[in-house]
């Protein structure tokens, strides 16, 4: 059975070109890619700026108890225009345009206006105080954001200071969610009757993908049941998409149709089983059709915390991938663990949520209480997966162990000793 390393290699390596490039306003473009390299439109600032409320002086004109003649007010907005001279001083705020002549800004509470147009400072400057000079941050013509950046707020907020608005992004795969199952009700449905349960997978998934790209738009088509030529039907739906992610029937039993199914409509099946727990039925390939589009399928394992752990693991750098970053890389952080269950020894690689808190040794994993793939409660406020690898069983207190960061993960203060609280 592949390991989880080696399914992450055939998904890295079944991304090919990068995706066309398109032109998204900035407020529809959080979480995508930028498709090229972007330059600064001027300097910035691209004028002499007060970066305070105050006197625009020169600095040689001050020194503590001077009286000097205003000569005018400067707001932020104004033209650059006004000069003053040897013993002139000009009101001057924020972000407003430097007059000629001046060097410096005495902030306005080392002031006093005396009437008849005079002030007298409290204070001495040196040139250059309180002044963002031109082009200190950036220069007209510099790189600001290289493409394969991920836009994120602060990346966003660079682009609109350098006008970047439409970006040229990579196009974001269309993807879409079928959960599968006769068992299944909708979340907004009549309460189940004996047999059935809630359908929470796709909620599931796609919040995941919302939450990862923001800029994702996630089509849903329903519950599809195991009924086979009903479900036919919403695979063929599926595979007209980017990506198309299913849950439920992919793994051993006599209902479990999925790939049977996907491989008569063209599956080229690249994952089947990985050797994790929870996650093992994890299904991936892709079918090419004629046109030459290309459909990716993940088809994940029902119970949901095995759709969720595979959706962290691979779904979600595939999807980022696709959508032009560099393929992630999991986060693995080591951290300490005070004490854990007791453990099966397993062929696989075992995934135990855990949050992650300081401690005097340092970051501390503490597992929370989990009763395995259906207990999405134990799951609930998880900062990480803490990592058993395959054929070690129980981890010993006071261990180092990997925990694989999830997205959403909390900064926590101390995690109290056992039996402290
Ligand atoms: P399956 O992978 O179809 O064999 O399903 C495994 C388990 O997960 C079964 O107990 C299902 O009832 C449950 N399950 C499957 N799909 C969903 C879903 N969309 N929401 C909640 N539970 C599910
Ligand atoms: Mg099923």
């Amino acid at each position: 059975m592949l390991t989880a390393t080696a399914a992450l290699e055939i998904l890295r390596e079944a991304v090919k070109a990068p995706p066309p490039r398109v032109f998204r306003a900035l407020d529809e473009s959080l979480g995508c890619v930028l498709a090229e390299d972007v330059r600064a439109e001027m300097d910035q600032p691209p004028f002499e700026k007060s970066s305070m409320d105050g006197w625009a002086v020169r600095a040689a004109d001050v020194q503590s108890g001077v009286e000097l003649k205003s000569v005018g007010r400067i707001l932020a907005g104004m033209p650059p225009g006004l000069s003053i001279h040897a013993g002139e001083t000009a009101k001057i705020m924020t972000g407003a345009p430097l007059p000629d002549g001046a060097d410096a800004v005495v902030m306005v509470e080392k002031s006093v206006e005396l009437g008849g147009g005079r002030v007298r400072l409290d204070a001495g400057v040196v040139a250059g105080e309180n002044v963002c000079h031109r082009g200190e941050d950036l220069r007209a013509g510099e790189i600001v954001l290289r493409r394969g950046t991920v836009l994120d707020a602060v990346a966003l907020s660079l682009l609109a200071s350098v006008g970047c608005d439409p970006a040229p992004v990579h196009a974001l795969p269309r993807v879409l969610v079928l959960p599968t199952g006769d068992e299944l009700v909708a979340a907004h449905g009549p309460k189940p009757l004996p047999g059935q349960i809630r359908e929470s997978n796709g909620t599931l998934i796609e919040a995941l993908l919302t939450a990862a790209f923001p800029a994702l738009r996630v089509v849903r088509t329903g519950i599809a049941p195991d009924a086979e030529a009903e479900l036919l039907e919403h695979l063929r739906v599926g595979l007209g998409h980017d990506v198309f992610i299913l849950s439920g029937g992919v793994s051993m039993g006599d209902a479990d149709l999925v790939p049977m199914l996907l491989k008569n409509l063209g599956l080229e099946v690249l994952i089947e089983k990985v050797a994790i727990k929870p996650g093992k039925p994890l299904l991936f390939g892709r079918v090419s059709g004629k046109d030459g589009h290309c459909c990716h399928v993940f088809g994940l394992p029902g119970n949901p915390v095995s759709s969720f752990v595979t959706f962290e693991l691979f779904v979600k750098p595939f999807i980022a991938a696709l959508a032009g970053a560099p393929f992630p890389a999991p986060v693995l952080l080591p951290a300490r663990l005070r004490h854990v269950r007791s453990l099966k020894r397993i062929p696989r690689r075992q995934h135990i949520p855990c949050v992650l808190g300081v401690g005097a040794e340092g970051l501390v994993a503490e597992p929370l209480p989990w009763h395995g793939s259906a207990d999405m409660r134990g799951v609930l406020g998880a900062d990480g997966l803490l990592l058993v690898e395959a054929g070690e069983g129980v981890v010993l207190p006071e261990s180092t162990v990997s925990v694989h960061l999830l997205a959403g993960a909390r900064c926590r203060g101390e995690i109290p000793a056992r039996g402290s609280a």
